[in-house]
């Protein structure tokens, strides 16, 4: 009976110490392991349609969950992930997930779709395209239930950006360009961008109400979305206030903590299972 018991010793041991080398590697060597250990979960935050408050698909955002069980938010390993090229196989995995749990979604309610965040990398390779064509493959999930949301880092290199993202809508999925306001040249992308939807950052929707200023670059981000026929999320709605500003100024979509925070896949399923038995009730 020694040896079972020497056994689970060394395994204790050896877990331990793998603990104390992974604690004191580099961060890159870490968010290696990261990506060949799969790592990344993805948690899904509500789009709620502001004029029936149904919810219309969410945004995926992904963690990193280490082996601790801690969760790391994407600002801090998206921006080491960029510069080292690991975010390649980051968005594969997001991507693999997404058509999975999308899979599961579609059977409450078959109108949803899922927003995938792409990186600048993603966006100039052009890589994207076929992960989340390959990923789709027999799953009879269309095109269009997957969004993909670019932010103006992703526009540097504006000739490979805009070939890429016009192959991607031309496919049929659905363009949105994120965090749109914060940038220097808004305008000057829109114009030579293919793109169904602008996500209006939350600073702008923060700064409702309270200063003249932002509350008209707001109306002339939605009145310049609305004259070229793009849809308009707004991020970040905290509050009701926000919320019938937005709607008074003919907003449609809105995602915030005001409705749900992103939450895991299970919670999800839950959440628009709910939403399903709302509409049957018809309430
Ligand atoms: P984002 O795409 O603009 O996503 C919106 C962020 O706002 C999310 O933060 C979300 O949790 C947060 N948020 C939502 N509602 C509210 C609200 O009412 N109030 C406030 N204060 N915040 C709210 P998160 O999940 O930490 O993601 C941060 C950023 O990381 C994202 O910004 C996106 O740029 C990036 N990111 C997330 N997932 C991915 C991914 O799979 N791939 C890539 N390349 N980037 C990702
Ligand atoms: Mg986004
Ligand atoms: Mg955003
Ligand atoms: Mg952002």
């Amino acid at each position: 009976w020694l040896l079972p018991i020497g056994i689970i010793i060394s395994c204790v041991i050896v877990a331990l110490v793998i603990r104390l080398l992974r604690k004191r590697l580099s961060p890159l060597a870490e968010l290696t392991i990261a990506v060949q250990q799969r790592e990344f979960v993805v948690f899904y935050q509500p789009i709620i349609n502001l004029t029936t408050g149904a919810c219309i698909g969410a945004e995926a955002l992904v963690r990193w969950r280490r082996p601790d069980g801690t969760m790391v938010p994407p600002d801090l390993f998206i921006p080491l992930a960029e510069e080292s090229g690991l975010i390649l196989p980051i968005t594969d995995q997001v991507v693999e997930t997404c058509v999975r749990d999308l899979r599961e979604l579609l059977v409450v309610d078959r109108s949803l779709h899922v927003a995938i965040n792409l990186s600048a990398k993603d966006i100039t390779t052009g890589r994207f395209l076929s992960v989340v064509q390959k990923a789709l493959e027999g799953t009879g999930i269309h095109n269009e239930q997957i969004w993909l949301e670019a932010t103006e880092r992703g526009f540097i290199d504006i000739e490979a950006a805009s070939t890429n993202l016009a192959k991607a809508r031309a496919l049929g999925f659905g363009i949105a360009i994120d965090d749109f306001g914060t940038g220097y040249s808004s305008l000057q992308y829109l114009e030579r961008l293919p793109t169904d939807a602008l996500k209006i950052d939350k600073c702008f929707i923060a700064a409702i109400g309270r200063t003249v200023a932002t509350s008209s670059v707001i109306s002339h981000i939605i009145d310049m979305a609305k004259t070229v026929g793009l849809k308009v999320v707004a991020e970040g709605v905290e509050t009701e206030a926000q919320a019938e500003y937005l709607k008074a100024h003919g907003v449609e979509f809105a995602q915030g903590w005001l409705y749900a925070k992103a939450m895991p896949v299970e919670d999800f399923l839950a959440f628009v299972r709910v939403e399903a038995w709302r509409e049957v009730k018809g309430a």
